[in-house]
C-alpha cells in the first residue's frame, strides 16, 4: 500500500453500489432495480428557489449553521412536533454530512457504536473513520431492530445506538414499541441515540414513528435528498441536544464550512411544496412489486423507503450468484453483502418506472423458477 495513505482510508473498502453504477453504464439497456433515489425529478418551484438565489446574489458562505429563514422554519416545525427544552439546529452537508460530524463530535477511539445488519454502507465506515468500533446486530430473517439484542451487546464502551426506520437496505419500518423500548434502553445506559429519518416521509402503511418521542436526548439527522429528490444538493439537518449540535457545528465550521447557500433556499421553499402525490405514487410502486414476488420471493414486508430486501432463491449458493445472474440478464440489483455480513439476500429499489418494475418483477420470476 502506498505509505502516504491513512490506516484509516485502509480500513474499508470503496462503496460496492458505485461497482454496480459503473457496470451500468456499460449496459445498453439495463433494467435498473438498484439506484438509492427517487425517480422524481425536483419540482420546479424548487428549482427556481435556488436559480432565484443564484441570480439575486446569495453566492456566498452561508453562517455555519445555515441561513436564518431556513432554520427558523424548520426550529418552528420542531418545536410543534417536540416541546419541550428548545433543540439545537443546524443545516448540514446533507445527511452524510450531518452523520459524518456526528461520529467526530462523540465517537472517541475505542467507542462502540452499535446499530443494525443490514445497515447502511456508511454506518460502518464512519465509525471507522472516527476510530470507534462498529456492532453491527443481526436482524435476520425479519429485520427487527431487536430491544433484547441491544441490551445483550452493551458494554462499557458502547457511546451510540445508531438507528435508521424506515431502513436502508431492507424498507423495513420499526415498530413504536421497539422504538419506545430502544430509546428507554439508550436513555437508561446514558449511550447516545442517533436516529436517521432521511426516509421518514416515505412510510406507507403507519404514520412515521421518530424514538424523540421518547427519548428528547436523541439526535435526529434528516435531509432534503430522498423527500425532495435533491440528492445532488447537499442539504441535510440535525437536530439534538443543544451541547451535541454546538460540538458538530464547531466540526462543521473546520470541515464542511456550510451547507451550499443557493441549495439552502431552495429547500426552504421545498418545505412548502406538496410531494404526498409522489409517496402515494411509491405506495403503488411497493404493492406492485411486493405482489409481483410474494409468491417467488422471502423477503420481510417494506413499509417504508423504497426498498425490498427478498432472500436469494436456494438454487443459487449466495446472494452475490444471484446478482451476478440477474446482471446477465440485464437486471441491476444490489448484492446484500454490500450493507451486511451476510450474504444471502439482494436490494431492490422500486423508485422506478412502472415499466421497468414489470421487466425487473418478470426477470426476477424466471430466475427463481429456474
Ligand atoms: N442515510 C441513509 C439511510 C441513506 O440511505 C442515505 C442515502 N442513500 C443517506 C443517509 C445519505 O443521504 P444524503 O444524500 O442526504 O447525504
Amino acid at each position: 500500500m502506498n505509505p502516504w495513505i491513512a490506516e484509516r482510508t485502509a480500513s474499508f473498502d470503496s462503496s460496492g453500489i458505485r461497482k454496480v453504477f459503473d457496470l451500468a453504464a456499460k449496459m445498453k439497456n439495463p433494467i435498473n432495480l438498484s439506484i438509492g433515489l427517487p425517480d422524481f425529478d425536483v419540482p420546479d418551484e424548487i428549482k427556481q428557489a435556488c436559480v432565484d438565489a443564484i441570480h439575486s446574489g446569495k453566492n456566498a458562505y452561508s453562517q455555519t449553521q445555515g441561513i436564518a429563514p431556513l432554520r427558523e422554519r424548520l426550529a418552528r416545525d420542531i418545536a410543534a412536533e417536540y416541546p419541550g427544552e428548545e433543540r439545537g439546529l443546524l443545516i448540514t452537508s446533507g445527511t452524510s454530512g450531518g452523520l459524518v460530524l456526528a461520529m467526530l463530535a462523540m465517537i472517541n477511539p475505542g467507542d462502540e457504536v452499535i446499530f443494525f445488519d443490514p445497515y447502511f454502507v456508511m454506518y460502518p465506515a464512519l465509525v471507522k473513520l472516527a476510530g470507534g468500533i462498529p456492532v453491527p446486530i443481526d436482524t435476520y430473517p425479519d429485520f427487527r431492530m431487536s430491544v433484547e439484542k441491544v441490551a445483550a451487546a452493551i458494554t462499557p464502551r458502547t457511546k451510540m445506538i445508531l438507528v435508521n426506520s424506515p431502513a436502508n437496505p431492507t424498507g423495513v419500518t420499526a415498530s413504536e414499541a421497539d422504538l419506545k423500548a430502544i430509546a428507554k434502553l439508550a436513555g437508561d445506559n446514558n449511550i447516545a441515540l442517533v436516529s436517521d429519518e432521511i426516509y421518514s416521509r416515505f412510510q406507507y402503511d403507519e404514520p412515521f414513528v421518530s424514538p424523540t418521542k421518547f427519548n428528547d436526548q436523541t439526535i435526529v439527522i434528516d435531509g432534503f435528498s430522498k423527500s425532495h429528490a435533491m440528492t445532488g444538493w447537499r442539504v441535510g439537518f440535525v437536530h439534538g441536544p443543544a451541547e451535541i449540535v454546538a460540538a458538530m457545528t464547531k466540526l462543521q465550521q473546520f470541515t464542511f464550512v456550510c451547507a451550499p447557500q443557493p441549495a439552502q433556499w431552495a429547500a426552504l421553499k421545498g418545505l412548502d411544496v406538496d410531494l404526498s402525490h409522489h409517496i402515494d405514487d411509491y405506495r403503488q410502486k411497493r404493492d406492485f412489486v411486493v405482489d409481483g414476488l410474494r409468491d417467488h420471493y422471502e423477503f420481510a414486508s417494506s413499509g417504508g423507503a423504497f426498498y425490498l430486501f427478498p432472500k436469494a432463491p436456494s438454487h443459487f449458493d449466495s446472494g452475490t450468484t444471484f446478482v451476478e445472474n440477474a446482471i446477465a440478464n440485464e437486471l441491476l440489483i444490489i448484492p446484500g453483502k454490500i450493507f451486511s455480513g451476510r450474504d444471502s439476500h439482494f436490494r431492490i429499489s422500486y423508485a422506478a418506472t412502472n415499466d421497468t418494475l414489470k421487466r425487473g418483477i418478470e426477470v426476477m420470476k424466471r430466475l427463481a423458477n429456474g
